[in-house]
């Protein structure tokens, strides 16, 4: 079957994306370029970002975090293929481990972000609301505009637990998929691998340059980039 004949047959169909569905947009998969932040930077990019690291050198999070986190990108065409397929009343919800927003950018409304998103931030204190422009355009260490405090992003840093509700509406929405699609993922990290085992239905799709470890129990693994594959497929 072509996963265009999947996703003709499908009715419930679940998104479960991973960084490579952000690369067609010029965002990089941090996890795997480490070596070219080494020369910038004097960590390497996991202690960077994780909660002990944002308080105990905040400074140097946000110059990290402005110049590799925060950046102009635009939705491609596997973001824009998947608000089609919402809108259309095929896809149920996205699952996405990227932080970037964009599946909000291009119109998708059920999107379930379990790393947290850049788009979103609030002040430690007083939890007053901030958006990433805002973030963006402080200088060095973001502070509220009410109380002087420190800002934080939405983010899932390391160290820091998953949010309960994003993960449960997540397990919920792969549970009752009639087809779930993997993209961009080797699923080799956790939570990626956790969460598929709770899909139930038909069609069991993996998108991914590289093979992944669950290629043996997919209905069709495609080898190709996300956007470009997504692209051709006609929404009706
Ligand atoms: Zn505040």
């Amino acid at each position: 079957m072509t996963l265009q004949e999947i996703i003709d047959n499908s009715k419930n169909i679940v998104f479960f994306g991973g960084a490579g569905v952000s690369t067609e947009s010029g965002i990089p998969d941090f996890r795997s370029v480490d070596g070219l932040y080494n020369q910038q930077y004097d960590y390497p990019p996991e202690e960077i970002l994780s909660n002990t690291f944002f308080y105990n050198n905040t400074k140097e999070f946000y110059r990290f975090y402005k110049a590799k986190m925060l950046c102009d990108a635009k939705p491609n065409m596997a973001h824009i293929k998947l608000a089609e397929l919402e809108k259309a009343g095929k896809l149920s919800a996205i699952v996405t481990q990227n932080i970037d927003g964009l599946h909000q950018l291009a119109g998708s409304k059920c999107v379930y972000e379990i790393h947290g998103t850049t788009q979103k931030n609030y002040c430690t204190r007083c939890k007053k609301f901030f958006s990433s422009d805002y973030i963006k355009n402080s200088d060095e260490v973001p502070m509220c505009d009410e109380c002087g405090s420190i800002i934080k992003p939405d983010v899932v840093l390391y160290e820091e637990a998953l949010d309960n509700d994003t993960v449960n509406g997540a397990v919920d929405a792969i549970s009752k998929a009639d087809c779930l699609i993997v993209a961009g993922t080797s699923l080799t990290v956790y939570p990626a691998a956790g969460f598929i085992r709770y899909f139930r239905g038909k069609y069991f799709v993996i998108i991914n340059k590289s093979e992944t470890g669950a290629d043996s129990s997919a209905d069709l693994v495609i080898r190709r980039p996300v956007g470009e594959v997504l692209s051709e497929i006609i929404v009706s």
